[in-house]
């Protein structure tokens, strides 16, 4: 009858839906965001199920979470999540969900950057001094992303640490990769060309760290808007500075970006990938594939 036992627990837990895990059952990762599921799923291959709350391609920035997004972190043995504020949500949805077990931060760990005032914005909505989330537009901090992940999965999993290891050895490899490739496209660009103007001011990272100017349309969240006046002001700098080019995001509303590049006479390159990676089967639906398109876009309408 005992060695019976784990099959029924099994069985009515594949019949309520409500697992608590099975001894035999891989554990549940539930990560709050497209570019955390791609490393969860990089790092920890087919050790876990990886879950993510939001879908490809959907903003992550003021996100209002589901019903079911409470009965999957219920659900979780790991919940994985950016932090800098990233997730403005995650912890009222812990707390609803009743989860107790680890959050890993990516981030920690990381140095920041803050929000910059770009222009005289109208300060009710702007915050001097805040957290930039976007840290992981350096492919370098990404790499401590994926050392705090691989600390988390191996207290998870302790019985395959050695190859938790080796993969996370394998993808540091990529990341590094990936981050030449990034530093080469960059700075083959003339020095008065590495200046991007985008819809919403997520790109602080990759150019602090690739050597671009970074003019954002919109705030550090996708919620934050430019007036009228300011716009103008952007349009005269663009005109004046002979930017070729406005940059529209895949998670963000384009209708200012067009309107600006209109206005202004220069062209719309194709999508970046800034707060979430792209459609599944496409060359973006990595962070690292996003990467590598985000550089070579920019350069091949920057040059
Ligand atoms: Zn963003």
């Amino acid at each position: 009858m005992h060695r019976l036992l784990p099959l029924f627990v099994a069985f009515f837990a594949a019949l309520s839906g409500l697992s608590a895990r099975a001894a035999d059952e891989k554990p549940l990762v539930v990560s709050t965001n497209t570019i955390a599921h791609d490393l969860v799923q990089q790092v920890a291959g087919d050790f876990v199920r990886a879950q993510c709350l939001l879908p490809a391609g959907s903003d992550p920035h003021g996100y209002e979470p589901k019903p079911a997004d409470i009965r999957h972190v219920a659900r979780a043995d790991l919940v994985v999540v950016n932090g800098l504020g990233f997730e403005s949500w995650i912890a009222k949805l812990v707390a609803n969900s009743g989860f107790k077990g680890p959050v890993v931060t990516l981030a920690a760990g990381i140095t920041p950057l803050t929000g910059a005032c770009t222009a005289d914005h109208d300060h009710a909505h702007h915050h001097h001094g805040d957290i930039d989330p976007h840290a992981w537009q350096d492919v370098r901090n990404v790499i401590r992303y994926v050392e705090n992940l691989r600390l988390a999965l191996v207290a998870l999993l302790p019985e395959h640490t050695a190859a938790l290891n080796t993969r996370a050895a394998a993808y540091t490899a990529e990341l590094n990769a990936v981050h030449d490739h990034v530093t080469k496209t960059l700075s083959a660009l003339p020095e008065d060309r590495r200046k991007l103007v985008t819809s919403h001011d997520a790109l602080a990272y990759l150019g602090h760290a690739y050597g671009l100017t970074i003019v954002p349309i919109a705030g550090l969240s996708t919620e934050q808007e430019p007036n009228a006046r300011q716009l103008a002001q952007l349009i005269r700098r663009i005109r004046a500075e002979k930017v070729p080019a406005v940059f529209i995001e895949s998670t963000s509303n384009p209708k200012l970006a067009r309107l600006l590049a209109d206005e202004a006479g220069v062209v719309v390159p194709p999508s970046l990938y800034t707060d979430s990676v792209g459609p599944a089967g496409s060359p973006v639906d990595t962070y690292l594939g996003m990467m590598r398109h985000n550089a070579d876009t920019i350069a091949a309408a920057l040059r």
